[in-house]
């Protein structure tokens, strides 16, 4: 009686909450991170294993086409069920690319508070949440945007590289200081963002920190 109640419910919640492939939309018969066409156009083990500032960086998906795509509608038209997806690829990539790491918990780039009042959310922070439960291990919130900063996106390359110099602080020291952290933004461009953070947490002494982010813009050395 448990059993049929449980399923007569997730059938019902899956007719008014259907999953879709985050990349095509087609509706997905079972929950899956992607449809059957769109997971071959994934690459399995990645597209980048880079340094960011000076730190290990890997990521799961080309900054490009259908993936361009699914980025900008997670963050700008608010579709955070994709966030489960976009960790499975992100909790895949982590295990191939660090398989020498045990970390002590997720933190990501944050948002200045003007930026998050618009937006809403912080699109590395749910991505964070959700790959926290993939991973087994907390997440947490460990730096401050303390200048609200011009989009990376809007400026000429060059400008990329000081737009952030001391942009960010660690909230907790005591929460850093030798710890293995692995820090998460949803997209790599020059590294600069990433950078800057991980030499942030650096003054608090961590034991390590590793990047990870969904997208990358190029499969290049930073
Ligand atoms: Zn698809």
């Amino acid at each position: 009686m448990k059993n049929t109640l449980k399923t007569l419910w997730e059938n019902t919640y899956k007719i008014i909450y259907p999953d879709f492939c985050p990349y095509c939309f087609k509706m997905l018969e079972s929950y899956d991170y992607a449809c059957e066409s769109c997971k071959k156009k994934i690459p399995e083990n990645g597209i980048t294993q880079g340094v960011a500032g000076g730190y290990r960086s890997c990521s799961a998906l080309h900054y490009s086409g259908i993936f361009k795509r699914a980025l900008f509608r997670f963050k700008f038209r608010k579709k955070k069920y994709h966030a489960r997806q976009f960790a499975y690829l992100l909790h895949r990539q982590v295990e191939h690319s660090y398989p020498d790491m045990i970390f002590d918990y997720i933190t990501y780039v944050p948002m200045h508070k003007k930026a998050l009042r618009k937006r809403g959310f912080n699109q590395c922070e749910v991505l964070a949440k959700e790959l926290s439960k993939l991973m087994g291990i907390p997440y947490r919130s460990t730096l401050v945007k303390i200048r609200n900063t011009k989009p990376q996106h809007e400026l000429e390359s060059i400008e990329r590289y000081t737009n952030l110099i001391g942009a960010f602080k660690v909230a907790d020291k005591n929460a850093v200081k030798d710890k293995s952290i692995l820090l998460l933004d949803d997209v790599i461009t020059t590294g600069s963002t990433l950078g800057e953070c991980a030499k942030t947490l650096q003054k608090a002494k961590p034991a390590h920190i590793c990047c990870v982010t969904l997208l990358s813009v190029a499969n290049l050395f930073y």
